[in-house]
């Protein structure tokens, strides 16, 4: 599904002296990498505050621990995410609320957004799925109306851009309130084990979760709030510094293979490939993502999986049917489209090394499946 390999051939020599400088400092927590990756981090995005941590499960968790959200509170978050994002907020005791998606971009719907709004409703969580933002204008007109946080989980859009309806263009992760996006080494900017970071624009916040990072310390040994431990190591700040120049090449190459993918299968009626959009840049294909019509999808990935073709089913099962947040206030007749995309969905190999050759074969295998199937 990805070849992290052939990136790192292309620029191990620029990373191991990096890293060679972390071991020789002996700088491992909080060093000058850490530092110069937040700065740096800052100004690729646009964003006042970058708060480096372990990990973007821990990113979600500190933003909702930083917002003051209370146990109780309803969050309403997407059906048809990775379960990251609905654990943290099982974990505060905030009451998660899932709702459907979108049946052309799998991001939250809004209608279903708008239809889970209570009086209890503290914040949204869009997720930025598959490397495409959610509706940001609507979520925000809305969120402003119900007065609501928006905590944007943008662990698969880093470096994608939002265009509003006046053309002014945001980049995904600096719009909401807060923002999440994690380091995993198979996302878009990934590093060479975990790590997270949160972004906000408010001042007051991200000193808030300054703390919150480092034991809710804002004053060494003075332990004001309750926080966690969770730290990016330099090590891994020092992957990232040499990683994000090459961000929006690594994202254009994501693109280039999307529209190659796109254009073998634009004459086949039974699998309905991503939208590429005007603003290229709208989508940076963390997953490039097909429905299957009229075929047995399973079938197709024991097929692709024979012929040596990774793919993934993300995701196999929608969120509010999983037994750890099942819940009987959910109805199933308002997850019309989330339990069709379960049944539908294959993510192909995406990476930012695919050859076109490698492109021929899986969409030529894919292809001669479907018409003799
Ligand atoms: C990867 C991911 C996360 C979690 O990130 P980790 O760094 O693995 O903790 C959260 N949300 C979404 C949508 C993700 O894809």
């Amino acid at each position: 599904m990805v070849d992290l390999q052939s990136q790192y051939a292309n620029i191990q020599d620029q990373i191991d002296s990096k890293i060679a400088e972390v071991l020789k400092s002996a700088a491992f927590i909080n060093g000058p990498e850490v530092h110069a990756f937040q700065t740096a981090l800052e100004n690729y995005l646009g964003v006042k505050h970058v708060i480096p941590c372990a990990n973007g499960t821990d990113a979600l968790q500190i933003a909702m621990m930083g917002l003051g959200l209370k146990p109780g509170d309803e969050v309403i978050t997407a059906d048809f995410t990775f379960a990251a994002t609905v654990e943290v907020i099982a974990l505060l005791q905030l009451t998660p609320v899932l709702v459907d998606v979108d049946p052309v971009d799998f991001n939250i719907s809004i209608e279903a957004l708008k239809k889970a709004i209570t009086p209890k409703t503290k914040a949204i969580v869009p997720v930025h799925l598959f490397g495409k933002a959610a509706n940001m204008e609507a979520i925000m007109e809305i969120a402003k109306e119900h007065n609501l946080f928006v905590i944007e989980d943008n662990a698969q859009a880093i470096g994608a851009t939002y265009t509003f309806k006046d053309g002014t263009k945001k980049k995904a992760g600096t719009i909401g309130h807060v923002s999440s996006t994690s380091f995993f080494p198979s996302k878009n900017l990934g590093c060479y084990g975990d790590g997270g970071a949160i972004f906000t624009d408010d001042d007051n916040l991200a000193h808030k979760i300054r703390g919150i990072v480092n034991h809710g310390m804002y004053v060494r040994y003075h332990h004001d709030v309750v926080g966690v431990n969770s730290r990016l190591d330099s090590i891994q700040a020092a992957v990232l510094n040499v990683k994000l120049p090459h961000l929006d090449a690594y994202n254009k190459a994501r693109q280039i293979a999307a529209e190659k993918y796109n254009l073998a299968f634009a004459n086949e009626k039974n699998i309905i490939t991503p939208v590429i959009c005007e603003d290229s840049d709208c989508h940076v294909f963390h997953q490039y993502t097909l429905k299957i019509l009229n075929t047995d999808r399973d079938a197709l990935v024991n097929h692709l999986n024979e012929k040596g073709i990774p793919c993934g089913v993300y995701y196999p099962i929608p969120l509010h049917s999983q037994k750890a947040y099942a819940d009987k206030k959910y109805d199933e007749a308002n997850f019309p489209v989330t339990n069709q995309l379960v049944k539908e969905v294959i993510s192909l190999p995406m990476h930012t090394e695919l050859e076109d050759d490698q492109i021929k074969y899986i969409t030529t295998t894919i292809l001669n499946f479907i018409n003799n199937s």
